[in-house]
């Protein structure tokens, strides 16, 4: 035995400082901890206080003994408001402020490989391209987490041969062609179905370079771990193999804590599973969803990013209003612009409609939401943690996508997995009230049935036996080795 082996597995986690990849990461942090790795979970301090306010950090230590947070700054002023279109300032922040103290912490610093802890796995997201030359210099393995979905990262991975082939940039405006050079999705992907950053004919871009970029690091990690279940996106995964042919899927991750965290507490406990949220969630909506009737109510949520226009915010409002459906709409501060003040009078030919069948939140307990039984679809904009989360309770979608991976993921909701409708590119308050009333009403039972065979089949994936519960043991023997 060499002496390495005298160290226990350490693994750091390194997310994109953003809800959605810190409350998947947080799961797969505890699922790590409980398969006793120690986890060291790397947050910029503005994340960390908002976590301390909103979830409690406590909850985390309570639980795992070899699980602690550590922090960076992320470099931006306090009212910076991190929304989506600031991502390029954080991401650039981020390079000159935390990635030079998350070096000196792994190489020579708490972490180092002299040090009493050292680190012998890095997990980082995957648009974090520094991590691949810092684990190399240290000879310690690194894992990337994409957090977003495979369908959409893949569409990255294919922007070098559209490049290649002449089909990007495109040559006219039709968003309808079809897309040729992205093996695995022939006849399924539109050029309006490409993430958003594809909508450019300029191929030095920043976001296209961070892309291109992006993608010449992937290949450089030991492993790719993926927030997704084998029976959801096969043909996507055996793509992916070409680029990375060590990859971890071991999503939904919400659903895998829950089966593993129940299986540690027997079956009659029920485990109860930390949102990881860093807005302060309003349960009164859970009261309100208790007094409606079973599948009547559509759940309307745009993310923890997305920002829209007072416009389409009308144009939403008066879709769900006339659809005559009942909504719960979470309506997050600071995510409609042109608005004069957050708490805006509803206008009158609004009023009656929103206050006889609608109720309206800040910030909502999604998970908690999704799986009341008087939800009976859900209004979306396709971020990933969102899809999965409603893959997994079992309802249907209407998507209007805004970023990233979030075109492919409506697209593949839509035509491929038949889960839902497909909104993109269009806010108007007809189609709005269409949709609601085609998800909702005419073809209810067709939606509900697809998505109920989905959802147990992502259930099957995490339970014992299933590809992400395989997929999850084989990551953490992995990590074990890794220290050898
Ligand atoms: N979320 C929540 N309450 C809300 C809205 C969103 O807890 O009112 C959570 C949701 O459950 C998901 C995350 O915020 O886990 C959003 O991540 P997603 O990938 O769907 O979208 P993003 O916010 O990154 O655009």
């Amino acid at each position: 035995m060499s002496d390495q082996r005298a160290v226990s597995p350490h693994v750091l986690i390194f997310p994109l400082p953003l809800q959605g990849p810190v409350n998947c990461m947080l799961k797969l942090a505890e699922l790590l901890c409980l398969g006793q790795i120690q986890v060291t979970f790397l947050n910029t301090l503005h994340i960390q206080e908002r976590l301390r306010n909103c979830t409690g950090a406590e909850v985390y230590f309570k639980r795992y003994s070899n699980f602690r947070f550590d922090t960076v700054p992320d470099g931006l002023p306090e009212e910076n408001p991190r929304t989506a279109d600031e991502i390029w300032n954080l991401l650039q922040s981020i390079d000159a402020v935390a990635v030079p103290i998350f070096r000196c912490m792994v190489t020579s610093g708490v972490y180092g490989p002299g040090s009493e802890n050292p680190v012998t796995c890095i997990i980082a997201d995957g648009i974090f391209t520094f991590a691949a030359g810092i684990a190399g210099e240290i000879g310690v393995p690194l894992l990337y987490f994409d957090t977003i979905s495979p369908c959409g990262l893949w569409t990255y991975l294919c922007l070098p041969k559209l490049i290649e082939a002449g089909e990007f940039p495109f040559k006219d405006d039709n968003l309808d062609e079809i897309i040729r050079n992205a093996p695995g999705m022939e006849g399924i992907i539109r050029r309006r179905d490409l993430p958003s950053f594809y909508r450019t004919n300029d191929v030095n871009h920043v976001t296209i370079q961070l892309v291109l970029k992006e993608d010449k690091h992937i290949p450089l990690a030991q492993g790719l771990i993926f927030n997704t279940f084998e029976e959801l996106e096969a043909p996507i995964l055996s793509q992916m193999l070409n680029v990375c042919p060590n990859i971890y899927a071991v999503g939904p991750l919400h659903a895998h804590l829950k089966t593993r965290l129940a299986a540690e507490t027997g079956p009659e406990a029920q485990p109860t599973i930390t949102s990881n949220s860093i807005w302060r969630e309003d349960s009164s909506c859970i009261s309100w969803l208790d007094t409606q009737p079973s599948k009547s109510v559509i759940y309307v949520s745009i993310g923890s990013l997305a920002v829209i226009t007072k416009d389409q915010l009308f144009e939403i409002w008066h879709g769900l209003v006339n659809s005559g459906s009942r909504f719960l709409w979470v309506r997050r501060p600071g995510s409609v612009t042109g608005l004069d003040s957050e708490t805006e009078e509803i206008p009158s030919e609004l009023s009656r409609g929103t206050k006889e069948r609608g109720y309206i939140v800040t910030w909502a307990p999604q998970d908690e939401v999704l799986g009341h039984p008087a939800i009976g679809g859900f209004l979306t904009h396709s971020g990933w943690n969102s899809t999965l989360e409603s893959i997994v309770e079992g309802k249907p979608m209407i998507c209007w996508p805004y970023f990233v991976d979030q075109q492919v993921n409506s697209r593949y909701v839509g035509e491929v997995w038949k889960l839902g409708l497909d909104m993109k590119d269009t806010c108007d308050r007809v189609v709005v009230e269409k949709m609601i009333r085609e998800l909702m009403e005419s073809r209810k039972n067709e939606f509900l049935e697809r998505a109920d065979e989905m959802a147990k089949l992502a259930k099957a994936s995490v339970s014992e036996g299933g590809s992400s519960y395989a997929d999850l043991d084989r990551l953490i023997d992995d990590i074990k080795f890794m220290n050898i």
